[in-house]
């Protein structure tokens, strides 16, 4: 699939769950509301539509949510789709998802089992105070036993890292030093305005050309053209022989090399991270719509797909620039 822009569109991310079992402070208001479950797709619909992606040319799919770990017989999903990875026309290359980690421990090696090889985790700080404060209530042992897990199951692991002003970021070196001790690659991710959050959000942005500047005094850090398919632009560590990303959705602007797309947990399709457009998969898979029709849903939304995102927070009205969670949309 090409879109209007000439970008192949080959990344598929689908949030398998608007829920979740923490509720970090950038992400999530405490007291948020979720979806009735009928307003959820099934996990045969979201295989459904997965299938259609894929006879399209998608090449890799990313769960996550929420958190895709909580949603009840997940795991049958990810070995339907995990049938689909291998060489060829119609098939995927890869097969991930983007976790906390909470649940980890208990999955990883069915995780492996179903074909994922790489997993990232969310992961701001190595303090337990400072874990349980952005998360409101998790404990960092959950997330460190499933990363462990996940590396002794043999997945590659990425650690997530939002930087935020004052909470983390003079721990980055640490985590930097920790990762590469560990054998994982790190990326660190910029705050993004989207969805009610109950707090004022110009107060945790830290820009990563900031942070970036910062680890040079350290680190060796060498730009390279390696590519996950994903926003980051990543540097070799000379010190450890991993890598950093930086995804930095405020400072630069990385649409005219996008090649993906956003699938809700509701069905909907966004086609841009930073805007509202979207179309409505549910309607057409409910509608007892034909996996022709569900193909043409998606060719006409690539066909809508926008140059790029113009995220700016609404300092006036102190409102996000983009209404809905990243939980709803899938980060
Ligand atoms: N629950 C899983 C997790 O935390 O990894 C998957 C979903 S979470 C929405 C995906 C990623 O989005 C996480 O790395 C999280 O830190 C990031 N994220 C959430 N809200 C964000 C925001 N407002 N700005 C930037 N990144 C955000
Ligand atoms: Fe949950 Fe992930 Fe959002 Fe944190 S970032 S509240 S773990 S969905």
């Amino acid at each position: 699939m090409i879109d209007p822009f000439g970008r192949s569109i080959t990344y598929l991310r689908i949030s398998v769950t608007d829920r979740c079992d923490l509720r970090c402070a950038y992400c999530m208001a405490e007291d948020m509301t979720f979806l009735p479950k009928a307003q959820i797709l099934s996990l045969e619909e979201l295989e459904r539509v997965a299938g259609a992606f894929i006879a399209l040319g998608t090449r890799k799919i990313r769960l996550t949510g929420g958190e895709p770990l909580v949603r009840r017989e997940v795991m049958t999903l990810f070995r339907a789709l995990g049938q689909r990875i291998g060489p060829g026309d119609g098939r995927l290359d890869e097969l991930t998802l983007t976790t906390n980690g909470t649940q980890l421990a208990r999955f990883a090696e069915e995780l492996a089992a179903a074909g994922v090889r790489r997993v990232n985790v969310s992961l701001d700080t190595l303090s337990a105070e400072k874990f349980a404060a952005i998360t409101r209530w998790g404990r960092i042992e959950k997330t460190l036993d499933g990363i462990f897990a996940a590396k002794a199951a043999g997945l590659a692991v990425k650690i997530n890292a939002v930087a935020l002003k004052d909470i983390n970021e003079h721990e980055l070196d640490t985590m930097l030093a920790w990762c590469g001790e560990h054998g994982f690659d790190l990326c660190l991710i910029e705050t993004m305005p989207m969805g009610e959050i109950g707090e004022d959000r110009t107060d945790q942005y830290l820009p990563l050309s900031l942070v970036r500047a910062r680890l040079k005094q350290r680190w060796t850090l060498t730009e390279t053209d390696y590519r996950t398919g994903g926003p980051a632009r990543y540097y070799t560590v000379a010190e450890t022989g991993r890598r950093i990303g930086f995804i930095t959705p405020m400072t630069h602007n990385f649409c005219e090399s996008c090649n993906r797309v956003r699938l809700t947990c509701t069905g909907m399709l966004y086609m841009c991270l930073g805007q509202d457009d979207q179309a409505d998969l549910r309607r057409v898979l409910r509608a007892g719509g034909t996996d022709a029709d569900l193909r043409e849903a998606i060719e006409e939304a690539i066909g809508r797909k926008p140059k790029g995102h113009d995220f700016v927070i609404d300092r006036h009205h102190n409102r996000p620039a983009v209404a809905r969670h990243m939980s709803v949309t899938g980060g």
